[in-house]
């Protein structure tokens, strides 16, 4: 293991942020936290015609809501700006003009039409070519590369008629022993000489990144396995350089359950979507860790220190992870099930659009605990509790009061005579729900009505609603006032007055 851990993430701001990206960016924090290293974001907007507006806001948001923090940034941009590619032109420029006075690189001018026309008329050959036949070494296709245009001593490198590209060798093979995937290694002359600066004056991702991991001296570089056939050419860029590659270790892909590579159509995609559909930010990193790492096979609740004591590269799986939108929900479930009800209301509270005051706050709390069971995302809140709040369960059709084998008379007297009990039999301090179970059963039974019918009919009247957290429970916590006031509704409704 190199001196100190030092790793990255490395976005390109391209669009919203999404699970896969996000997942790189969550391991890669957890690995340098296992060890005491550095965690560094670099923001990769090289490509200037496919930046998005608002991603690298979207990218930091999304890492800041689930608490992954990062070590250094370039103190110019502010102590948490992250570094940005778009800064470090000079750098990139710099470490062209090295290559091309190596011979490492040389300046194309072919056009993309051109290119492509030779590329259809050419195919690789294996190496060394059969004897007397020219070495079509893919390389470029086209003869730039041979006639050697280096460019002029103090021409600038960035011009609108050529691109520089990187000489690749045209034998041999580059091999790499990454740390997830074991050894690849790939035939050199299949590789493409690839553009390293752009006519724009911008490099490309594969210069930028050797440039920058090196630079900013990153020891291992775990991203997505997508970049793995990248791999060959930076690792020829190391070795024209003149530096010591990093480590590499290539995550395993992120499926859908059908085994497709994870799409939009496999639930929300962006990270803000989790967190506007009411996941808890603990529950979806419990969720993303599992998408390629695992405690020991089968424990799939984990906390956040012991994931951290135990982020090591051999915990990585090589098989694909796969993604299932139920068990995020599950997990969800999970962490709301287990949070303390002050907490649990207060998140519930960013979900309810209308402002609480501190009385309602205060309720909510108590009304926390009761719905904590039934409760699987936050964005349910408003809904769940909004029996509890606001005037009265109005918009209920009176025939659902009526209970099986009772008719509306019957349901009124009943109705009646729960109001004429609880008024007289109760008081705004003493209206705990064992009071209430013992004194309503009564009630019930001098009603000759069964406990489902009676308590069914009051469950109806409180909440109007037929499902509800344990009613007495839920009339304690909505307390006297506010359930005589219902029950009077329901008798009015019925026809009755009271
Ligand atoms: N900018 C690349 C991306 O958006 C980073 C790839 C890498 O980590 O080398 O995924």
């Amino acid at each position: 293991m190199a001196a100190e851990v030092r790793v990255r993430y490395a976005p390109s701001p391209t669009g919203q942020p999404h699970i896969g990206n996000i997942r790189t960016a969550l391991f890669n924090w957890l690995f340098a936290r296992h060890h005491g290293g550095k965690f560094i974001v670099r923001i990769e907007d090289t490509d200037q015609n496919r930046l998005v507006e608002g991603a690298i806001e979207a990218i930091l948001d999304g890492l800041r809501w689930l608490n992954i923090d990062w070590d250094e940034g370039p103190e110019v941009q502010g102590p948490h700006a992250p570094y940005e590619q778009s800064n470090r032109l000079e750098i990139y420029q710099r470490l062209t003009e090295q290559l091309l006075d190596q011979n490492n690189a040389y300046y194309c001018y072919c056009s993309r039409e051109e290119l492509e026309r030779l590329r259809r008329a050419r195919r690789p050959h294996p190496n060394p070519p059969p004897e007397g036949e020219e070495n079509l070494h893919w390389g470029n296709g086209c003869n730039c590369r041979r006639l050697g245009h280096a460019g002029a001593a103090g021409e600038p490198v960035g011009d609108a008629d050529r691109v520089v590209r990187f000489a690749m060798p045209e034998s041999g093979v580059t091999q790499v022993h990454d740390l997830i995937r074991g050894d690849v290694e790939w035939r050199n002359e299949l590789q493409e000489d690839f553009v390293i600066l752009k006519s724009d004056g911008f490099p490309t991702y594969h210069l930028a990144v050797v440039a920058d991991d090196h630079l900013m001296e990153i020891s291992h570089v775990m991203r997505a396995e997508e970049w793995l056939p990248s791999t060959p050419r930076h690792l020829q860029l190391y070795k024209a350089f003149g530096f010591e590659p990093p480590e590499f270790a290539h995550l395993p892909m992120i499926t859908g359950p059908d085994r497709a590579k994870l799409s939009k159509r496999h639930g929300a995609t962006a990270i803000s979507e989790y967190e506007e559909q009411g996941y808890l930010p603990e529950a979806l990193l419990n969720f993303m860790v599992l998408l390629g790492w695992s405690l020991d096979g089968s424990t799939e609740v984990v906390t956040l220190q012991q994931i951290i004591d135990n982020f090591t590269l051999d915990r990585i799986t090589k098989s694909a992870a796969i993604f299932d939108q139920d068990k995020l929900m599950w997990m969800n479930g999970v962490y709301i099930r287990d949070m303390a009800a002050g907490d649990l209301a207060r998140r519930m509270a960013e979900y309810i659009p209308r402002q609480l005051d501190d009385g309602e706050q205060d309720y909510l709390c108590n009304i926390a605990p009761l719905v904590q069971e039934r409760l699987k995302r936050l964005d349910e809140s408003d809904d769940i509790t909004a029996y509890f709040f606001g005037e009265l369960p109005s918009d209920y059709d009176p025939a659902t009061l009526v209970q099986k084998g009772m008719d509306a008379e019957g349901t009124l007297a009943a109705l009646e005579a729960a109001v004429g009990d609880l008024e007289s039999g109760t008081t705004g301090d003493g209206f705990g729900h064992e009071k209430l179970e013992e004194m309503l059963g009564e009630t019930g039974q001098r009603l000759e009505l069964s406990r489902r019918q009676f308590f069914g009919l009051l469950r109806t009247a409180a909440t109007g609603r037929n499902v509800s957290p344990p009613l007495f429970e839920t009339m304690e916590v909505m307390g006297r006032e506010r359930v005589l006031a219902r029950l009077r509704l329901a008798v009015e409704k019925l026809g009755g007055t009271a």
